[in-house]
């Protein structure tokens, strides 16, 4: 068997889902578990519900709910043709009244609980799997909808529930493995659990991903499809680098590398069940069919190119800090570091000397007040408007000479801090954020000039 993700935007509407029942009839034969997302940006306009219901705004909160039923009935009807239509109305109907009734509530209590609120995210991903698996019967596919929350068991932790997976594995085996013994299609909503005593849970914000890759390490899938809306991962992005290429093949390391730069086609840390099965996990993207996507699996195969990808985050700040009066003391990085958590502020790169601790962090609001804690400790000083340049390849191992090659690649751009991390697949750099363009575009043709036939298309 294999799953089959398609995200919110590969069911943002009627075409879209038109679409993913062509797909999913291609696969018949290799048995698909499909798991859907809410529509594009349902679940944002859901949050957006609870949050205003929380505050004691009724008439937004209802008038969000109104536009909400309304797209999923249009959507519904444009792909179900009258008399399948007329049975789902009934059902969505119920949905429908049962929301308004909840944010009803919480009006009225006026307080919004972790509890309701997993309840009201969740809903996209309800009546999504519900439309989708009609619209697949009525184009011919036998389709079961299957309510996740029966399967995917979490903690307590709502709005980030944590999968069981004993009691998971055991629900998917005892609910989902039948169907496919049966030749059904089953169709599920990603995102959505329930805890032990069956009260609905979500499992984070992007979430379906994960659900894929539990349901497909829970019944052992000879692959997991994530169907999005680009062709797969790239060596650069290409509004930068119009030379970017497509990566055919890259590693589950390697990726998870790649998503902290924005490449935010999807969270590897949420496939990890999949991978530490073994199980390889495609991006492919739902409205061009055809192209190959890009194959992550727990180790790549060998590729002649040193990196696998060229990515830059913006938005980031260096804070230095010079430990004169601490000079040799011991405990120093440690009350450094608890600044910063104490501000729940990540530190992403670090670099130390002898006097000196730099550090990089993603800009926010919070750095003049944490500089300002600093300072009882150390000097500081802070800059803005740059950015980290990190190129990402396990080649980087067994490859000398890599600096000098990327630095002189680079010759006019200033270089403010560098990094070569200790899992040594990435090596990263600090410059200005002016200089990104240039730096990506001389960095890729020094090293995507000629590639890898079998790593990059
Ligand atoms: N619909 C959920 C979200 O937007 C889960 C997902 O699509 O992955 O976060
Ligand atoms: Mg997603």
């Amino acid at each position: 068997m294999i799953v089959m993700k398609f995200g919110g935007t590969s069911v943002q509407d009627a075409e879209a889902i038109d679409r993913v029942a062509a797909i999913v009839r291609e696969r018949l034969h290799e048995h698909p578990v499909v798991i859907v997302s809410a529509l594009a940006r349902m679940t944002d306009q859901l949050l957006a519900m609870a949050n205003a219901a929380g505050t004691g705004d009724r008439e937004k909160t209802l008038e969000l709910s109104r536009a909400a039923r309304e797209r999923h009935f249009n959507c519904a009807s444009d792909l179900l043709g009258t008399g399948r239509f007329v049975q789902i109305h009934s059902e969505l109907e119920e949905e429908f009244n049962a929301l308004d009734d909840l944010l009803r509530g919480i009006v009225a209590v006026g307080e919004l609980t972790p509890r309701t609120t997993d309840n009201i995210a969740g809903f996209g991903e309800r009546v999504s799997s519900k439309i989708a698996t009609a619209a697949f019967s009525v184009r011919g596919i036998h389709a079961s909808h299957v309510d996740s929350r029966k399967c995917i068991i979490t903690d307590s932790n709502f709005t980030r529930a944590v999968p069981q997976f004993d009691g998971t594995n055991a629900r998917l085996n005892e609910i989902v493995s039948p169907l496919l013994k049966h030749e059904r299609v089953p169709v599920m909503g990603g995102f959505i659990g329930s805890n032990r005593e069956g009260i609905s849970t979500t499992l984070g914000r992007g979430g379906s991903d994960f659900s894929a890759a539990i349901i497909g390490a829970g019944l052992n899938a000879e692959r997991i499809e994530i169907w999005t809306d680009v062709d797969g991962m790239m060596t650069t992005d290409p509004n930068l680098c119009p030379e970017a290429r497509r990566i055919k093949t890259i590693s589950f390391e390697e990726a998870a590398e790649l998503a902290y730069f924005g490449a935010k086609v999807l969270h590897p840390a949420t496939l990890l069940p999949a991978i530490q099965k073994n199980i390889p996990v495609l991006i492919l993207n739902s409205r061009n069919a055809k192209n190959e996507g890009t194959r992550i699996t727990a180790t790549a195969p060998k590729s002649k190119n040193i990196f696998k990808a060229i990515a830059a985050k913006k938005r980031i700040t260096i804070v230095d800090i010079v430990a004169t009066r601490m000079l040799m003391a011991h405990g120093f990085l440690k009350s450094i570091f608890e600044i910063f958590a104490s501000h729940r502020c990540p530190v992403d790169m670090v670099s130390t000397s002898e006097v000196s601790v730099s550090v990089t962090v993603d800009s926010n609001e919070s750095i003049a007040a944490i500089a300002a804690d600093l300072g009882k400790l150390a000097d500081v000083k802070y800059q803005g408007r740059k950015a980290i340049v990190c190129l990402v390849g396990e080649n980087i191992r067994s490859t000398p000479g890599i600096a000098a090659k990327v630095f002189s690649a680079i010759p006019d751009v200033t270089i403010h801090m560098i990094s070569q991390g200790a899992s040594e697949i990435n090596l990263s750099f600090v410059i200005d954020e002016a200089d990104v363009p240039q730096a990506i575009s001389q960095l890729h043709k020094a090293f995507f000039s000629t590639v890898d036939p079998e790593v990059f298309a």
